[in-house]
């Protein structure tokens, strides 16, 4: 079991894609351009009101920014055109550029791969379903935590992104549904990166697609996952925005879950859990758990049984997450049967369950995942 569940040596560099050579030069934090998706409403009306511009016209270029989804200031018609040319030179609109999009699952789950302005790679994926569209937004190039199972985990962290880099995500899918007809309606922080270590800025992105002015996209809509930062979790009980909690849990005990997710070693499951009672005592709000099946590691009818006796009396509901695998990594999906007794185990000990079956498997739509096989170059 030891070998099995021990992390592979593993090239510390397989996250990254291109040569050295091939990589703009890294720019440090204060240098890196922030863009317009990186103010608040109220930072750009000071940005605004400093150049001698009325204030309102910061409440124009929201609406422009995130109502109708503007490209470029170029199509802010009811802005001055001085004003245009001195925001195109002065304030980019987004800090990201497209380099690929990807289709899978009959075009329902649309994978776009971005470049930061300094060169790093993240994905962001959108998925429709008949009655929602779920957008999976990246909050970090890489993450330090380092779970046995993660694509995104293998490289350690290269930087935490900007608000206005996750933003940028939501804005490019909400422009990539409005081409099919629909519109985001529910945001998962699920993409690359641990979003309670890249806390501020997660909850400024929180804020600013809160703001009515702009995408006005309601709190309760926006979930963030956690791998179990407990004073995070604790601050975020604090927050005037009611995000949606989500923990991932993988494992019933800490012999377990030390193996799968490292930081498990900082905060045992006993710390974990009493943080997310003091949420749920906080909030009121229900917490969701996120268990990745790994077949022969933790998806036994007695790891079900266990799981369900720690989650008894909560309220809480489990989200069974059928494992992508991931290349270099040891670890396989259960089979149908496998997944479903699991799930079945815990319903019939009275914990709500749901399987999610993922999305995208085909095109590597697990976080992480696509960056990873981006050809160097
Ligand atoms: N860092 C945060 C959020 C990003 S990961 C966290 O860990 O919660 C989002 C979810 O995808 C987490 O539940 C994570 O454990 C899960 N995940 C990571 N790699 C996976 C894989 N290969 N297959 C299935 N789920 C995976
Ligand atoms: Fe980081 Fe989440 Fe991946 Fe763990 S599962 S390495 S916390 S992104």
């Amino acid at each position: 079991m030891e070998a099995t569940l021990a992390r592979p040596e593993l090239d510390r560099t397989a996250g990254r894609t291109e040569p050295a050579a091939a990589r703009p030069a890294r720019i440090p934090r204060a240098e890196r351009p922030l863009g317009l998706y990186d103010a608040t409403l109220e930072e750009l009306e000071e940005r605004l009101r400093s150049a001698g511009e009325a204030a309102y016209r910061a409440r124009q270029l929201y609406g422009w920014a995130y109502k109708r989804l503007a490209a470029d200031y170029g199509a802010m018609t009811n802005l001055p055109v001085a004003l245009r040319a001195r925001l195109t030179a002065s304030l980019p609109l987004s800090t990201l550029s497209p380099v690929r999009e990807i289709e899978a699952d009959a075009g329902e789950t649309i994978k776009t791969l971005y470049r930061t302005a300094d060169g790093e790679l993240i994905e962001t994926v959108l998925m429709l379903y008949p009655d929602r569209a779920t957008v999976c937004v990246s909050c970090q190039v890489g993450c330090a935590v380092g779970c046995a199972f993660c694509a995104t985990g293998l490289g350690g962290l290269t930087r935490n992104l900007s608000a206005g880099e996750m933003v940028a995500q939501v804005v490019g899918a909400a422009r990539s549904a409005r081409a099919r007809g629909r519109a985001v309606t529910n945001i998962v922080m699920m993409g690359m990166g641990e979003p309670l270590q890249n806390y501020a800025s997660t909850m400024k992105m929180v804020a600013i697609l809160h703001d009515a002015h702009g995408m006005n996209f309601g709190a309760r809509r926006i979930t963030v996952s956690t791998s179990g930062v407990v004073p995070r979790i604790d601050a975020l009980a604090t927050e005037p925005y009611p995000v949606n909690l989500a923990v991932s849990l993988h494992a019933p005990n800490d012999e377990m879950r030390d193996r799968l997710v490292p930081l498990n070693r900082r905060y045992p499951i006993a710390a974990l859990l009493g943080a997310c009672r003091r949420y749920i005592a906080a909030t009121g709000r229900r917490v969701s758990f996120e268990y990745a099946l790994m077949r022969g590691i933790n998806d036994s009818e007695e790891t079900a049984g266990e799981l369900a006796v720690l989650l008894r009396g909560m309220l809480c509901h489990v989200n069974v997450i059928p494992l992508n695998p991931v290349d270099l990594l040891p670890y396989e999906r259960p089979d149908r049967d496998g997944i479903e007794r699991f799930a079945t185990t815990l319903r019939d000990a009275g914990i709500p369950t749901t399987v999610r079956y993922s999305r995208g498997v085909e095109i590597a739509a697990a976080c992480g995942q696509l960056r990873a096989q981006e050809p160097a170059g």
